[in-house]
C-alpha cells in the first residue's frame, strides 16, 4: 500500500503558519494564524507561534478549515458512483437496494467503501458516517469495517442491514436488528476512542415499524451507541411520522440522528429540536432524486435545530461536501421562487453557515464534536488545507463565500486526519491507485453483468 511513499510528507510535529483560518470554534473565530499540530492533536491556534522542532507548512494563501464531516453516506456503494445519475428514487431503491444489493459479495463491499472513503478524503472530508445497510453476513460487515481502517479516514460505522430478504429487511419488515451487531461491538468496535467506531443505522418507524424501533433502540442504548434513521422520506413522512411517533413513545434523545425529515411536519421537527436530537440533510440527492422531497434545511432551522449535510449516495451524486453545501441554497431559493408562501418564514442561511453545518454541525451530530469539527486546542487534528490562489478562486474575494460557492475537491490541498498527512500539494498519501481502479473496476464489471429490471 505504500509503493507510492513520498519522503516529502510532513509528519510528526507540525506548524501551518500564516493560514486563513476558520476555526468554527466561537471563541477563536476568522483570523490569520498559525496552528501547531503535535501527537495528532492541535497543540496550539493563535499568531506569531515558534516551534524549532516542528516541519512548517507555509499558509500563505491557503484558508485551514476543520475537515468536512459527512453525516450520511451508503458508502458501500462507492465503486457503482454515478450510475444512477438523473434516476428518481423508486428506481435507485429497484435496482441498487433490491437487485444488486443481494449480489455484493464481501470484496465489493470491501472495494466500495476503500473507494468512497478515499474519494472522501480527497475532498476533504475527514469524518464519514457509514451508513452500512449492506450487512449480508458477518464477513460484509468485516470487510466494511477493513476497507474504512484501510483508508485512515475517522468514520462512524452505522451498523445497519443487509440487503437480502427484502420482506424482512426492507419494505416494512417486522424483523429486529441483525444480532450480529453485538459481536462487532465486543469484539471489532469495541473502543469508542479509535479511528473507527461503532453506530447503528435503524430502519426506524418508516421503514419498519414502531414496535421493531422501541426493540432496536433499547438494544442500541444497551450497547452503549448512537442511532440514525431515515425518516421524513417522500409519502412514507406523512404516513408514519417517525419522529412523531418515537416522540409520543418517550423515545426521542440527544443520541439520535435523522436522516432527511424532508416531509416530518413541523411539530415533529418541534419534538425533535426539544429532545436536543441531530438532522442531516442530503440535499444534493434529495434535490436530484425525485420521490424524497425537498431539503428540509429551512424548516429545521425554523423549528430550532442545526442540521448536518450528508451526500447520502455517489451512485446518485457527487461524493463531496461543496456539492451538498451549494445544493442545500439552490434548494431553499428555489423554493422561494415557486413557493413563495410555504418559505416566507423561513430563515435564510449565509455560506458561513453552511461551512458551519458542514463541519462543527455535522461533528456534533456524529457524537464526535469532542474529537473533531472545529479548530480547537486538544481536537484531534482532522485539518484541510484549501488553494486560495487556485484559478477558479483567486483572488478569493470573500473567504467563506468562495469556498461555498466556488470550491471543489482539486481545491483541497491538504488533508490531515488525527495529525497524518492523507493528502498533500493535491495528491492522496500512501495509496496504489492503478491497483485500487483494478479492483473497483472488476467489482463494477461483475455487478453490471446482473440484468436491472424496471419495477
Ligand atoms: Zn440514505
Amino acid at each position: 500500500m505504500t509503493s507510492t511513499a513520498r519522503p516529502d510528507i510532513p509528519q510528526g510535529r507540525i506548524l501551518i503558519r500564516g493560514a486563513h483560518l476558520l476555526t468554527q470554534d466561537p471563541a477563536l473565530g476568522e483570523f490569520v494564524g498559525d496552528v501547531l499540530i503535535d501527537d495528532g492533536v492541535i497543540a496550539e491556534v493563535g499568531t506569531g507561534i515558534d516551534d524549532a522542532g516542528a516541519t512548517v507548512i507555509d499558509g500563505a494563501d491557503r484558508a485551514v478549515l476543520p475537515g468536512f464531516v459527512d453525516t450520511h453516506r451508503h458508502t458501500w456503494q462507492g465503486a457503482i458512483r454515478q450510475v444512477g445519475t438523473g434516476w428518481d428514487f423508486p428506481k435507485y431503491r429497484q435496482h441498487i437496494q433490491l437487485t444488486w444489493g443481494p449480489q455484493f459479495t464481501p470484496d465489493d463491499v470491501y472495494i466500495g467503501n476503500l473507494v468512497g472513503a478515499i474519494g472522501a478524503i480527497d475532498a476533504g472530508i475527514t469524518t464519514l458516517r457509514d451508513e452500512s445497510h449492506i450487512q449480508n453476513s458477518p464477513a460484509h460487515t468485516d470487510a466494511a469495517i477493513a476497507a474504512l481502517r484501510e483508508s485512515g479516514i475517522r468514520a462512524a460505522f452505522a451498523y445497519g442491514w443487509p440487503s437480502i430478504d427484502s420482506d424482512k429487511w426492507m419494505l416494512r419488515g417486522e424483523a429486529t436488528h441483525p444480532d450480529d451487531i453485538r459481536r462487532v461491538r465486543s469484539q471489532v468496535l469495541s473502543d469508542d476512542d479509535a479511528l473507527v467506531t461503532l453506530q447503528a443505522m435503524l430502519r426506524g418507524p418508516e421503514l419498519s415499524t414502531l414496535d421493531v424501533t422501541t426493540q432496536d433502540l433499547a438494544m442500541a442504548r444497551e450497547l452503549g451507541i448512537r442511532s440514525s434513521m431515515h425518516v421524513g422520506n417522500g409519502p412514507w413522512g406523512p404516513q408514519y411520522r417517525g419522529i412523531g411517533s418515537l416522540g409520543e413513545a418517550g423515545l426521542l434523545g440527544e443520541d439520535l440522528l435523522f436522516i432527511h425529515c424532508c416531509t416530518s411536519d413541523d411539530e415533529e421537527l418541534k419534538m425533535l429540536a426539544d429532545s436536543g436530537g441531530h438532522a442531516s440533510v442530503s440535499a444534493a440527492v434529495e434535490a436530484v432524486l425525485p420521490g424524497l422531497g425537498a431539503p428540509a434545511t429551512g424548516r429545521l432551522l425554523a423549528n430550532g435545530i442545526r442540521p448536518s449535510l450528508s451526500v447520502d449516495t455517489e451512485a446518485s451524486v457527487a461524493g463531496d461536501m461543496f456539492n451538498v453545501m451549494r445544493a442545500a441554497l439552490s434548494a431553499q431559493n428555489v423554493g422561494v421562487s415557486i413557493d413563495p408562501a410555504s418559505y416566507e418564514f423561513l430563515p435564510a442561511f449565509t455560506p458561513a453557515d453552511l461551512l458551519a453545518m458542514a463541519t462543527i454541525e455535522g461533528a456534533r451530530a456524529s457524537g464526535l464534536d469532542h474529537k473533531t469539527g472545529s479548530i480547537t486546542p486538544g481536537k484531534a487534528a482532522d485539518l484541510i488545507i484549501l488553494r486560495l490562489d487556485a484559478a477558479n478562486l483567486l483572488p478569493a474575494n470573500d473567504i467563506a463565500a468562495s469556498i461555498v460557492g466556488a470550491g471543489h475537491p482539486g481545491n483541497i490541498d491538504t488533508v490531515l486526519i488525527a495529525g497524518q498527512v492523507r493528502k498533500y500539494q493535491g495528491r492522496l498519501v500512501g495509496l496504489d491507485l492503478t491497483d485500487i481502479r483494478h479492483r473497483a473496476e472488476a467489482s463494477r464489471d461483475r455487478l453490471f453483468s446482473v440484468e436491472l429490471v424496471d419495477g
